[in-house]
């Protein structure tokens, strides 16, 4: 029994870390930070109404937040993230090793795996087994060449291409992920709705006991 994790939105406040970066590159106060990761949308050009900022300028914001920041090495926005759910690290510390468990995300820039690692680590998780995904690669068809079954992603991205793969996707409910779920929830039997990551990893057991 394995399964695969992935980081943003599912353990670390990817939406909260990102809206606080914009906000400081853009350094006038003018982006709202966006808290408990409840975005919208998914895409992060609409989480700002556009008579907060001109879109051209919030274009290069969002280039500046990628090119200076996360494609830096070593210390980026990755390192900066909060856990979103800080009491239940302990459970998913224990949860991967039992499991075990593969951290699998898509972060972008040099310092990814680096970062990715030394923060599981800061918050609990010893010797976190990590796959970081490359441009051309989906997840869908690392889990199958894995041998996982199960993955907890909040993507309602690239959760199609997971379930076209036979991979059972838990995936947390968040604002942007809501109507993703409403539309496919009674026809994906592989789709699993879960409310935080406590939930998401006793679903996980319960897919993988009941297999
Ligand atoms: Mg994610």
């Amino acid at each position: 029994m394995i399964f695969a994790c992935d980081v943003d939105g599912v353990i670390a406040n990817f939406t909260e870390g990102f809206s606080r970066l914009l906000n400081k590159l853009d350094g006038k106060d003018r982006l709202p930070i966006v808290k408990d990761n409840q975005a919208e949308t998914w895409e992060w050009r609409d989480w700002y109404a556009l008579d907060e900022i001109p879109r051209d300028e919030l274009d290069r914001l969002l280039e500046d937040a990628w090119e200076k920041n996360i494609k830096k090495h070593g210390n980026s926005l990755w390192s900066s993230l909060k856990p979103l759910f800080p009491d239940t690290m302990e459970m998913l510390n224990k949860a991967a090793r039992e499991h075990p468990v593969i951290f699998m995300t898509r972060r972008d820039g040099p310092g990814a795996w680096q970062e990715t690692s030394s923060w599981l680590r800061r918050y609990g998780v010893d010797n976190p087994m990590i796959y970081v995904i490359k441009p051309g690669e989906e997840k869908g068809n690392v889990c199958r060449k894995m041998g996982i079954k199960t993955i907890i992603d909040d993507s309602p991205r690239y959760a199609p291409e997971l379930l076209k793969k036979g991979i059972s996707v838990v995936m947390p409910w968040w604002g942007y992920n809501e109507e993703y779920i409403d539309e496919n929830y009674s026809k994906e039997p592989r789709l699993f709705p879960t409310v935080g990551l406590k939930q998401s990893l006793k679903k996980c057991r319960d897919i993988e006991e009941n297999n």
